[in-house]
């Protein structure tokens, strides 16, 4: 359900990279991990098109198109089946919880205001935030943040979550209740790929960790069998450097 073939970026002369096919169903859950560098980030940005690819086809739910000469309709549509979680929230620090998990039913769905702010109280109940819903984002923690950051992808009701390192922002303390509300969410079958460095969340929640070294992708396996056999040399280095 969703597809990436042939996916190419560059940046100026540096080729991030050239080729890559990924494919998952609905409701997989797929852990990227690889080394620092190596167009993770930049991967994930493609799929909703916070980077341009340069070439290649992405196919999200029934929405496909190659991505040389798409339009501004197919990018939209593409935004509203993909949800951005960001390392940094990236919240709007000018609006409360409620409105930043409100905004988006209201600005790209063309929800009423009243609805939204309805639909956005329960999505801060499910993440355990509903007596936040009038902090501004400077008076949450950070890993309230990043709950509002992640409900806020939940109101977006997009085929697929991404998320960029959600966790690596947060002090230690806190990363635990974000992990935590991103494994309900798996539990509850939402689709998402989430670049990661916490591997025993892979463990427990992966269906498959697909490792990326220097814009390839060189293996993919679920967790059990990609962390206990890998099967490449690159992989092997990369899992004895952070098991
Ligand atoms: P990390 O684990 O450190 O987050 P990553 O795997 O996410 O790394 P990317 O951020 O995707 O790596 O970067 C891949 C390559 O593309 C790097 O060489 C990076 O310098 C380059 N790059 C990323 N974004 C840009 C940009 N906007 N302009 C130019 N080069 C970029
Ligand atoms: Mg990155």
């Amino acid at each position: 359900m969703i597809e990436l073939k042939g996916i190419r970026k560059q940046f100026g002369d540096h080729v991030v990279f050239d080729g890559i096919d990924l494919s998952l169903d609905r409701g997989e859950i797929i852990v990227v991990v690889g080394p620092s560098g190596t167009g993770k980030s930049t991967l994930l940005r493609c799929i909703n098109f916070l980077e341009t690819p340069d070439a290649g086809h992405l196919t999200v739910g029934d929405l496909g198109f190659d991505v040389t000469g798409a339009t501004r309709e197919q990018i939209l549509a593409l935004r509203r089946r993909t949800a951005f979680v960001f390392q940094n929230y990236a919240l709007f620090a000018n609006k409360t919880a409620l409105q930043n998990v409100a905004e988006g039913m209201i600005v790209v769905d063309g929800m009423p205001k009243a609805k939204a702010y309805a639909k956005a109280r329960e999505i801060l109940e499910r993440i355990g935030l509903a007596d936040k819903a009038d902090a501004y984002p400077a008076s949450l923690s950070g890993g309230q943040q990043q709950r509002v950051g992640i409900g806020r992808a939940m109101a977006a009701n997009a085929d697929v979550i991404l998320f960029d390192e959600p966790t690596s922002a947060l002090d230690p303390q806190w990363v635990e209740e974000v992990l935590g509300l991103m494994k309900r969410l798996a539990a509850e079958h939402q689709t998402m790929i989430v670049v990661t460095h916490e591997m025993q969340f892979a463990r427990e929640v992966a269906d498959r960790v697909v490792f990326m070294d220097q814009g390839r992708i060189i293996e993919q396996a679920p967790p059990a069998e990609l962390f206990s056999q890998p099967k490449d040399e690159r992989t092997q280095q990369f899992l004895r450097k952070i098991l």
